[in-house]
């Protein structure tokens, strides 16, 4: 697989709804009949990649009052910012009832136990689990930002994301990351 073209310049992210403050993300109520759609990228480049994003969607399924909606194709692609081994990448859509910080917490969580180390920024990782949506919530603090500031640059969150939520990703995005490597990888 050849290598992928330097990095492109940025994609701006089209015009969204209207920003919320982070005193909107307050957590879900405790009777779970408030639930939140979230969108996750998997990645991993490190292990068994393809027994990681398995068992990361089965634990995904398993956090509290979450369910796991749509789950695209795997797709192996050449590391975008990163080195090491082709990434196996995925995204899932989940129906929660957890927080946006909460959820972030079970990801890190997960990520941990799946033997995530992080030597340096962008190193090849066992398991990278971003949230790059929760509803339409517009969040910027340290631990988090939503929309993901960078999802709109990647060709391997693009294109699983446009498989289960097309609406969520205009053709112009997916026109401009067109020249990334990308290719699912058939199920079994
Ligand atoms: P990468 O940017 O390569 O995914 P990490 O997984 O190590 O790197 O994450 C770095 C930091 O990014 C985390 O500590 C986390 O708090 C922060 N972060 C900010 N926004 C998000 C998001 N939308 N999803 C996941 N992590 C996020
Ligand atoms: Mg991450």
């Amino acid at each position: 697989m050849r290598r992928l073209p330097p990095r492109r310049k940025t994609i701006a992210e089209p015009p969204g709804p209207t920003p919320l403050s982070a005193d909107d993300s307050t957590p879900a109520g405790h009777g779970g009949a408030d639930r939140h759609d979230a969108f996750v990228a998997l990645g991993a480049n490190l292990g068994d990649a393809r027994a990681t994003l398995r068992h990361a969607l089965d634990a995904l399924a398993r956090l509290p009052g979450t369910a796991v909606t749509a789950v695209s194709s795997f797709y192996r692609t050449a590391p975008v910012d990163s080195d090491g081994p082709d990434y196996l990448n995925a995204v899932a859509r989940l129906r929660t009832a957890c927080a946006p910080l909460e959820l972030l917490d079970h990801l890190q969580a997960l990520e941990d136990a799946a033997g995530r180390q992080r030597p340096y920024r962008n190193a090849p990782r066992t398991l990278d689990l971003d949230v790059l949506r929760y509803d339409d919530l517009r969040l910027d603090v340290p631990r988090l930002q939503l929309p993901h500031p960078r999802m709109y640059e990647r060709a391997f969150v693009l294109v699983p994301l446009a498989e289960i939520a097309p609406g969520l990703v205009p053709p112009d995005c997916l026109a401009a990351v067109a020249g990334q490597v990308i290719s699912p990888i058939p199920s079994d």
